[in-house]
């Protein structure tokens, strides 16, 4: 049986089946990739998670598991609404992709889980004995169960390059890193003070060479 350290209960703040379908994932892409946990800025993780839907735990499991953390800006997310990663290591060729199976979340959704979520009940507030049952169920499983695995040998992704470089906004007067900065009447502005809106408030997306489609 697999086990997870309770540390990433506490830094995910509650028991639920995903945050370990996470961490599983991304303990298997270490494997694949043949590495260990990111101390630093190597892994780099392209989560096909979105918003609005549920599952979205998995991704606190994933950055747990391997060190592509938020806060270093080691993943991001591609936003396909899939339960899915892509992981990519610098100096390895390609990248490994990892999906949860159709079949095992087709499982796991009769649960007793799901009927306490379904009536928008939190995972805190769900009886220990509930969670500790569908937990059980990911950390039984093994891997050929819970993920399909494949291959992206055409994989390429460059990381930005980064900058210690600030400059103050000639509005606000804070300091803004310099790709942030964006020109408003002739003055160097950050984008709040720049009052752009919509579309053009996206400032970086991934930059991914290759498309990710199977
Ligand atoms: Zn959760
Ligand atoms: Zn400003």
């Amino acid at each position: 049986m697999f086990s997870l350290p309770e540390w990433t209960f506490e830094f995910h703040g509650h028991r639920c089946p995903f945050m370990p379908i996470g961490y599983r994932m991304g303990t298997l892409a270490l494997e694949k990739l043949g590495v260990g946990k990111s101390l630093d800025h190597q892994m780099h993780v392209f989560s096909e998670m979105g918003v609005g839907h549920p599952q979205g735990c998995m991704q606190d499991g994933i950055m747990s598991a391997t060190g592509a953390t938020f806060g270093k800006g080691m993943i991001e997310r591609l936003n396909y609404g899939k339960v899915a990663a892509i992981f990519w290591y610098p100096g390895k060729k390609g990248a490994v992709r990892i999906a949860l199976k159709n079949e095992f979340q087709d499982r796991l959704a009769p649960h007793e889980f799901f009927k306490f979520r379904k009536q928008g009940i939190e995972p805190s507030e769900i009886p220990e004995s509930v969670c500790l049952d569908i937990i059980n169920i990911v950390l039984n499983a093994d891997n050929d169960e819970l993920f399909n695995v494949s291959e992206l040998p055409n994989f390429e992704y460059e990381p930005v390059k980064g900058s210690f470089n600030k400059a103050k906004c000639e509005v606000c007067g804070e300091y803004v890193f310099e790709r942030y900065l964006r020109l408003k009447d002739g003055k160097k502005v950050c984008i709040p003070c720049s009052e752009r809106e919509g579309e053009e408030t996206v400032i970086h997306l991934p930059n991914l060479k290759t498309s990710v489609k199977k």
